[in-house]
Order: C-alpha cells, then sequence, then structure tokens
C-alpha cells in the first residue's frame, strides 16, 4: 500500500470512529437532559393544574349554593355564612359591593385586590393573594411563585420529617399523604347576586407523593434515556481505543519497533509547514549504515534487525524537540534536524558538527565490529514572505522530494573518509541528467544517434597517417553531439554500455570490409572495450564472432583495455586478452600511467601497444621530470617487444621529444581531432 493510500486510509478512520461519535454522544445527552427536564415540568404543571381544578370546582360549589340561598330569600351574610358551612371543604368567603368594598365575610382575612394573577386551565381565572399569608421562603413572596417547582427546596422538603399538615392513616401511606407545601389564596367566583363579587379562598396543598411521583418518573426518564446514552459512551471509549491502536499500528515501524516512514513523512509535514517553525532552518537528513548487506550475510537477519532497532533507540535518544526520524527501509533513516545559525553558513556548519558527532556515536554502537555510517544532508532554509518581513508557513512541501535530494547527497559518498554530504543544484542536475540519458540510451542507439568519430594516428618522424581510435559521439537531434565523457561513465554503471561497444566494434568491422572492398587504404583502427566487458563469460569468442560477421582481418581492429581494467579480476583478464590475441587482436593498454600504475601488469599480461596518457603531456615540466618517466616507459615498451601511441599531443616541440625517443604513434590534437568517418577517409586517401 503506497504512503499516500495509507495516509487517507488513516484519515478516513479517525473521521469515522473518532468525531461523530463524540459529537453524537454530546448531542444525545443534550436532547436527554431537556426531554427529562421537560417531562417533569409537563407532569408537574398537570399535577398543580389538577389540583387547583379541584379547588376551583369547590369554591364553584360554594358560590352556587350561596347563590342558591339568596334567591331561597335569604339575607346575604347568611347565605354566605350556611354554603360555608354546608361545602365539603369548608373554607373563607369574602364578598364585596360592586366598588370592590367587604360586604361580608368569614374568617379573618382579605384578597389583596392589587396583588392578583390570571391562571389559565382550559378556563381563565383570576387568583389573589391572602392578606395575611406567610408565603414561607422568599421565593414565595410572589403569587406567581405558588405554580414554579424549585427542585432543591421541593427534595428537601420531601425528606423533611416536619410537615405542614400531618396526615391520617397509618405509617408509609400517612408519610406520603402529608402535604409538604401550602399555599393560600383567593379566587374570584363568578355569581349572580346583583352588584356582589364572591371570592372564595382556596388551601393548594402539595403532599409528598406528588413530588415523589414527579421525581420518580424523572429518574425513571433519566435511567431509560442514559441506557442507550452509557451505551454510546462505551463506544465512543473503545473506538478512541479502536483508534489509537490502529495509529499505532500504522505508524510503527515493523524492523525497528520505532516510527515508521509513514509517520515521519506525516510529522515532518507539519512540522516544517507550521508558520511558527517557519522561521527556523533545517536539514532533512538520510542517514545511511554503508554496506549493510554484508553485516546481513555475516551476521544473520536477526542481528541486522537488532542493529536497526538500536539505531531507532540511539536516534530517539539524541533527537531534539521539534525534530522527528523515521526508518525508510533497509538501513537508511530519515531525520529532520533543527539547524542554529544565524545565516546559512552557520546553519549548515551546525548541522555538519551536530551529524559528525551523530556518525561517530553510531559507529560505535556495536565496537567489535566497523560500522560505516554517511549521511546526505538537503538543507530547508526558512520562508520569508516577499512583503513584510513576517514569516510564511513552507507550503506544498514535498517530504519524499527533500529525502530524494538527501539521498541523492549520501550517494556522491564513495569512500568511508568522507562522511557527510550536502545536496547541492550541481548533484540535482547531474541527477537530472542521469535520468535523462537512462531514459534515452535505448531509443538513441536504435535510433543510430551514437556515431563513429575517428582520431586518425600519426608517425612522429615523417606524419604518415597509419592508424586511428574509434570514438563514440552522440549525435542527439535536441542537445547537439554529446562527448563520451558525459555518458559512459553512466552506461558503465547501468551496463549499457556493453551494447554500445558491440555497436561501435561492429561499426569498425563494417567500415574495414568495406574498405577493403571498396579497394581503399586500411589502416588498423582502435575500438575502446570498457572494463565492464571482463565479467562477461566467453568475451574472446564473442569479440571474434561479432568482428567475424563482417569479414575484416583481425589485425586491423585494436582493442583498448584502460589500465584501471587491470585491477578488477586480473586472472579473467589475462586469460581473456590471451584469447583475444590467439584470435589476432592486437590489444593496447590506454591510459597508461593515469591514476595508479602498476608496472606489474606489463609483466602478467602480454600485449602489444602501451598507450601513454595525455596527462604526462599537460602542464609545466620544468624539472623534465616527465620527460625522464616518457623516455623510461618508451624504452620499457621496447624492450617488452610493444608499440608505443602518446595521447593528447598538441604541440610540435611534443612530437619532436617522442619522434627523439622513438614512440611509434602519436594521438593528438596537433594531427588532428576525432572525425566523422567521411572526414577520415578524405584524410585517409590525402595520406595514401
Ligand atoms: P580515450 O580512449 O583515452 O580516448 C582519448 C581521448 O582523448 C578522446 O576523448 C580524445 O578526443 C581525447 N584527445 C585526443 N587527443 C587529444 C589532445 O590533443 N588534446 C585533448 N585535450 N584531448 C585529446 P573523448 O573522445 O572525449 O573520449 C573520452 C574517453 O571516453 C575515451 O578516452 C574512452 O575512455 C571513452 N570512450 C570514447 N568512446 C568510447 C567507446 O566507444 N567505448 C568505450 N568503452 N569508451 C569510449
Ligand atoms: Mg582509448
Ligand atoms: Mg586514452
Amino acid at each position: 500500500m503506497s504512503s499516500k493510500i495509507k495516509e487517507k486510509t488513516l484519515k478516513k478512520l479517525k473521521r469515522k470512529s473518532f468525531w461523530p461519535s463524540i459529537v453524537l454522544f454530546l448531542a444525545f445527552l443534550l436532547v436527554s437532559v431537556t426531554i427529562v427536564f421537560a417531562g417533569i415540568n409537563l407532569f408537574a404543571t398537570y399535577i398543580i393544574g389538577s389540583k387547583m381544578m379541584g379547588l376551583y370546582n369547590q369554591a364553584m360549589d360554594t358560590g352556587v349554593m350561596v347563590e342558591r340561598f339568596v334567591q331561597e330569600g335569604d339575607s346575604i351574610p347568611y347565605a354566605v355564612a350556611n354554603a360555608t358551612r354546608l361545602s365539603r371543604n369548608p373554607s373563607n368567603v369574602y364578598l364585596t359591593d360592586a366598588e370592590g368594598r367587604r360586604v361580608a365575610s368569614t374568617g379573618g382575612t382579605a384578597p389583596v385586590f392589587s396583588e392578583q394573577v390570571e391562571w389559565s386551565m382550559g378556563e381563565e381565572y383570576t387568583i389573589y393573594k391572602d392578606s395575611k399569608w406567610d408565603y414561607g421562603t422568599e421565593a414565595m413572596d410572589d403569587i406567581e411563585d405558588i405554580f414554579e417547582f424549585h427542585v432543591p427546596e421541593l427534595a428537601n422538603r420531601v425528606f423533611d420529617s416536619t410537615s405542614m399538615e400531618p396526615a391520617d392513616g397509618p405509617g408509609i401511606n400517612r408519610w406520603m399523604e402529608e402535604s409538604i407545601i401550602e399555599q393560600q389564596f383567593w379566587i374570584d367566583v363568578p355569581v349572580h347576586l346583583e352588584n356582589r363579587n364572591l371570592y372564595i379562598k382556596c388551601n393548594l396543598q402539595i403532599q409528598r407523593q406528588d413530588v415523589i411521583y414527579i421525581m420518580g418518573l424523572g429518574a425513571v426518564a433519566l435511567i431509560l434515556l442514559f441506557i442507550p446514552l452509557i451505551f454510546l459512551f462505551i463506544n465512543t471509549i473503545l473506538n478512541i481505543r479502536m483508534q489509537r491502536r490502529v495509529t499505532k499500528v500504522l505508524y510503527m515501524d515493523p524492523v525497528t519497533g520505532g516510527r515508521n516512514w509513514l509517520y515521519f513523512q506525516g510529522q515532518a509535514a507539519k512540522m516544517l509547514g507550521s508558520a511558527w517553525n517557519s522561521r527556523k532552518t533545517y536539514a532533512m537528513v538520510n542517514l545511511h549504515m554503508e554496506r549493510y548487506t554484508n553485516y546481513l550475510s555475516c551476521y544473520g537477519s536477526q542481528q541486522g534487525e537488532e542493529l536497526l532497532e538500536c539505531m531507532d533507540g540511539f536516534l530517539r535518544a539524541r533527537m531534539k524537540r521539534k525534530e522527528v526520524f523515521g526508518h525508510y527501509n533497509g538501513a537508511d533513516f530519515g531525520l529532520i534536524l533543527r539547524c542554529e545559525g544565524a545565516n546559512e553558513e552557520e546553519c549548515e556548519h551546525y548541522c555538519y558538527l551536530r551529524l559528525r558527532s551523530l556518525l561517530a556515536e553510531l559507529a560505535g554502537l556495536q565496537p567489535e565490529r566497523k560500522l560505516h555510517f554517511h549521511a546526505g544532508v538537503c538543507m530547508i532554509p526558512p520562508m520569508e514572505a516577499e512583503r513584510g518581513n513576517y514569516f510564511v508557513r513552507r507550503t506544498n512541501l514535498d517530504i519524499d522530494q527533500l529525502f530524494s535530494f538527501a539521498h541523492t547527497a549520501q550517494q556522491t559518498s564513495h569512500n568511508d573518509a568522507e562522511q557527510i554530504f550536502f545536496f547541492s543544484e550541481r548533484l540535482l542536475e547531474e541527477q537530472n541528467w542521469e535520468q535523462w540519458v537512462e531514459d534515452n540510451m535505448h531509443a538513441a542507439l536504435a535510433a543510430g544517434e551514437f556515431q563513429v568519430y575517428l582520431q586518425p594516428k600519426y608517425t612522429p618522424t615523417d606524419g604518415r597517417l597509419v592508424g586511428a581510435e574509434a570514438l563514440v559521439r552522440w549525435v542527439c537531434p535536441e542537445r547537439g553531439v554529446i562527448p563520451p565523457g558525459r555518458f559512459i561513465p553512466i552506461f558503465e554503471e547501468n551496463g549499457f554500455i556493453m551494447q554500445l561497444d558491440d555497436y561501435m566494434l561492429s561499426q569498425i568491422a563494417k567500415l574495414q570490409s568495406e574498405w577493403k572492398v571498396q579497394g581503399k587504404k586500411t589502416v588498423p583502427i582502435s575500438v575502446n572495450i570498457s572494463r565492464a566487458h571482463f565479467t562477461q563469460e566467453g568475451l574472446a569468442e564473442h569479440i571474434s564472432r561479432l568482428v567475424d560477421g563482417y569479414g575484416p582481418k583481425h589485425q586491423l581492429i585494436e582493442l583498448e583495455v584502460t589500465e584501471s581494467a587491470f585491477f578488477d579480476d586480473k586472472e579473467v583478464l589475462v586469460d581473456t586478452v590471451k584469447q583475444l590475441r590467439a584470435y589476432g587482436f592486437p590489444i593496447s593498454m590506454d591510459d597508461f600511467g593515469a591514476g595508479y600504475s602498476s608496472l606489474n601488469s606489463l609483466k602478467d599480461i602480454p600485449l602489444d601497444v602501451l598507450k601513454l596518457d595525455s596527462e604526462f603531456f599537460r602542464g609545466e615540466d620544468e624539472a623534465g621530470r616527465g620527460a625522464v618517466i616518457v623516455r623510461e616507459a618508451i624504452c620499457l615498451a621496447r624492450e617488452l617487444d610493444m608499440r608505443v601511441v602518446a595521447e593528447g599531443i598538441e604541440q610540435r616541440a611534443q612530437v619532436d621529444f617522442l619522434a627523439s625517443l622513438g614512440c611509434d604513434m602519436i594521438q593528438g590534437f596537433y594531427f588532428a581531432k576525432p572525425m566523422p568517418v567521411a572526414e577520415f577517409e578524405v584524410r585517409v586517401a590525402a595520406d595514401a
């Protein structure tokens, strides 16, 4: 699974399991609590309402009785006293005239006409406060409070043993029926008595059982709603735990047990992308252990994994705040380091010192074994906004791209002495160039873009054209003529050099036989055979068959082997050279004297031609030391029965000097540069 897909899956997982559950849980909690409170309120209102209805009906009965007694001829005070006495629930009555003046009353209190409230329960009632009634708590000062529940107050009273009005009956029933809240007030009862208003005093009693019912209902509702809530809560917790576990697995490296590449990518992007960190210089580092495969084959994969685990632990301990690292693959780790310094150079130097000590410590992880580490670094400078002096986010950061730059830098190391390499534009260009060459080489060969150029070889004494070297040129329609130095090393790395050398060899064989057929003068032409060829089994036979496909004499095709090839598998090389000579191909040692020369190679391998490297003829040679070596090399070649070609000759004086030493051939710009075949043919014809 690619890292992008993994990241997407993780995001989906987070979205699915985590937030919806939390939101659902909170929403459900809110709705549940609201429903429970609304239900309790509704039930309470219903209980009060029904009690009020009862009181009102009783008051109406008393009012009807007063009306009837008056109609039967009783005086109003008498009718009032009689009705009060006979009513189901005897209560006080207050009678006024049209102006509100008292006409008759029972009991000592009166309605307070200024404090009234309209209350509706199907019908509208007007209720008045009682003049003497002490409403008890402060909260009950207002008549409207009669109808409001104050839950803590109620709860207190439920369990308060002192009741307002003890009930009759045994035990629990009595306790339940005891009234715990009482409110007295007056109701305006509509009666048909001429210019008279009748008010009847009511006593609203709330019993303990009323409150217990309401609270019981609330509790049941809460329990019923909380069961799914608890399930939802457990589900949310499980989801969060599951998501954490999945995240852990997703971010855990199976080899090191530490953080993996996906984690590194995510964290690195987050850290580098944050506006706050944009002020800092960072470095992307590719830490690499050299020859890890050797380590594995020597000590086994178990020990190899243990070493990586150990490296992971070491790096974890060395990382500072706002730094991150992760295992890439094999023995490669990615690191993001914070670099301190006032400018670019200081930051780079800081990074270099930090890495140097890290690498030194890493090398000592297993003192009994020699471990080598390299680091490639790609610096990530701070971001500065174009306008003003403030910093902005580093957007569109491609962590993989940065790492590939660090990796490119790391790969430029070819020896153990230097360990830290910094990425540069030049490296990038090289990398791009390599890629372009690899992408186009096959098509170019098929399209004949690789062309044979020939550089003639002349005798130094009389300047006769006696041979030539075949040198390849990539004639690219878009990029023009590309010299071999730009692509041969790449082909040697990727193996394409075999195909190219075969192609050059067959081109020369073809030319030689064509010239022969056309009756033109032929001279031996040397072809470069890369050292990479000598790993190929049956190389001599292969070359012989290739040349024979065109039929020229083998003596006309000389094979140049660079001196450096003699440091590879010498036995194979000696065998192959011997076989090639047996097939009749002259063999020359190219670039003799360049790099690490070994005269020993001349001892073991029978060769026909020695090509003195052009370096002998470069630069100042005031002390004449180069001249001494050239003289001795020519003597040596003579003694060993070899002909000598001097390469890179650009001056007349050099030609004369070489002529005086008895050098056989000169190949250099003094006589001719490498040229296309047609031009070469003209030269040969002119020389003939
Ligand atoms: P080399 O085989 O040593 O070829 C000689 C190089 O020296 C050629 O460079 C030639 O152009 C250059 N040269 C000759 N005389 C002078 C001079 O007077 N002054 C200067 N400055 N240079 C001179 P070129 O053609 O660029 O080839 C470079 C190398 O590429 C060759 O070195 C050879 O190692 C390799 N090469 C070229 N063609 C082939 C090929 O077809 N196959 C293989 N395997 N290697 C090739
Ligand atoms: Mg050569
Ligand atoms: Mg050479």
